[in-house]
């Protein structure tokens, strides 16, 4: 099933050459109308029509985060005052946000990007979406909203938390399909133990389309088993849309990125060279159909690789694996370099580790993993949770190398956030 078959499963030499088309546009539009790229062109000496085949997309300018955050609020725009139409923000970590324009044909865009999405994970119209994302400045939940809708869906615009309204929903209006982030998931299946609701029995959930942070396939299971739904990963950015960017399909063999709408390339973090197909490094994403904000050359931080080969459903957009971790998101602790998904990966395999951890570094350089019990391992037995503990320690040191200190809570202890959850606490004086 397809939304729109023709783009989908366009021949890669079209898709080539419809990308090169595009990208020469893109080009010559922000050397018109933005000053930040036009300078930049200038003083490296490039002239737009320089760009002659997909390959010379190597002699444009990388743009960062920091080039976003000091365009604030609007140096990066392509349109006039009248063109614009609606105004994202991104936070990010530190300082300043991004503002992130959106024209009518980018709004129209991004929702028909999203019901591409949609029907590739097997949804249709007469599905009915529970959108558990933050509605408001961050992408994630309007986009979203607005492509369910463009497939005609009924979108019940939720947003996250509250989760006794968000049972109640679901049950009155038989919500078939959620939207939200890894971590309210598992919240909300703890949630639903807790209650004694049977999602399988009692809800009439099928997918679940869960992005905007990491996650590990440890942990999508987790959440299909708890929800008793099939997880469909999502991702984006707010400087590309925000989600709709890359989906799974039905395959569920990585995300298909949609290569009519974004230029893909892996580079390496340190360097921003360019890496053969299939090795792993930074996904670096060009824009090549939004017009309010076209932005080149995206470093998008996020860790990935190209899938090898065709896939089953046809399409011929290729596919990014799940994304590891931020090449910022990186620890180094006691000189090991830690990713903090190696360590969700290893406590969302045990069964008796809850639905929640948080990483702290304090002190010179001590890492303390908290880890939040199952309902069922948290039986008051002393000698039970002593070994437990040292299990996951033991566990944790063979995948990073360094062996932290084990902190075991009860359910539901560690603190969660309604938007990105924060899984590391460094309060280290280094
Ligand atoms: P924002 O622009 O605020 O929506 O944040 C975008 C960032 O969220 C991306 O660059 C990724 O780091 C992260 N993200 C979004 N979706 C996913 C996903 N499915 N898996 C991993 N990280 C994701
Ligand atoms: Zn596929």
């Amino acid at each position: 099933m397809f939304w729109d078959e023709t783009i989908e499963t366009l021949g890669r030499d079209s898709l080539d050459k419809l990308q090169l088309e595009r990208l020469q546009k893109t080009v010559r539009r922000v050397a018109r109308h933005v000053p930040f790229y036009s300078q930049k062109f200038a003083a490296m000496g490039l002239k737009p029509g320089a760009i002659r085949s997909l390959a010379d997309v190597r002699r444009l300018p990388f743009t960062t985060n920091a080039d976003l955050r000091d365009n604030y609020p609007d140096g990066l725009v392509a349109v006039p005052p009248q063109k614009r139409l609606r105004l994202h923000t991104s936070s990010g970590t530190t300082g300043k946000p991004k503002a992130l324009f959106f024209s009518r044909q980018d709004v129209n865009q991004a929702a028909e990007l999203i019901a591409r999405c949609l029907v590739m994970a097997g949804t249709t119209s007469a599905d009915i979406l529970q959108n558990m994302m933050t509605y408001g400045l961050f992408t994630g939940a309007l986009v979203m909203h607005y492509g369910a809708e463009k497939l005609g869906m009924l979108v019940i615009p939720a947003g996250p938390g509250n989760s006794e309204k968000q049972l109640l929903l679901m049950q009155d209006f038989r919500t078939t399909a959620l939207h939200t982030t890894p971590s309210y998931a598992l919240y909300f299946a703890d949630f639903l133990e807790k209650k004694e609701v049977d999602p399988r029995k009692e809800l009439a959930l099928r997918k679940a389309f869960i992005g905007a942070e990491p996650y590990t396939e440890e942990t999508r299971r987790k959440i299909e088993l708890a929800l008793g739904v099939e997880v469909y990963n999502s991702y984006g950015l707010s400087e590309m849309n925000g989600p709709g960017v890359a989906f799974e399909c039905m395959a569920r063999q990585g995300m298909h990125l949609w290569e009519d709408n974004f230029l893909l390339e892996i580079v390496d973090p340190q360097t921003g060279e360019p890496l053969p197909e299939g090795q792993t490094g930074e996904l670096v994403l060009t824009s090549l159909c939004r017009e309010a904000m076209p932005i080149l050359r995206y470093r998008t931080r996020d860790i990935t690789s190209i899938v090898p080969g065709p896939c089953p459903c046809g399409r011929t957009h290729r596919r990014i694996h799940r994304i590891t971790g931020r090449s910022d998101d990186m620890l180094i602790v006691r000189g090991a370099n830690v990713y903090p998904q190696q360590i969700e990966r290893v406590l969302m395999s045990l069964p008796a580790v809850g639905r929640n951890y948080l990483i702290c570094l304090e002190g010179l350089d001590e890492m303390t993993v908290k880890v939040e019990l199952s309902d069922a391992s948290f039986d008051g037995q002393v000698d039970h949770l002593v070994h437990l503990q040292s299990q996951i320690a033991d566990k944790l040191r063979a995948e990073i190398m360094v062996k932290p200190k084990v902190e075991l809570v009860a359910p539901g202890t560690l603190p969660i956030s309604e938007g990105k959850a924060k899984r590391v606490v460094d309060k280290r004086v280094l």
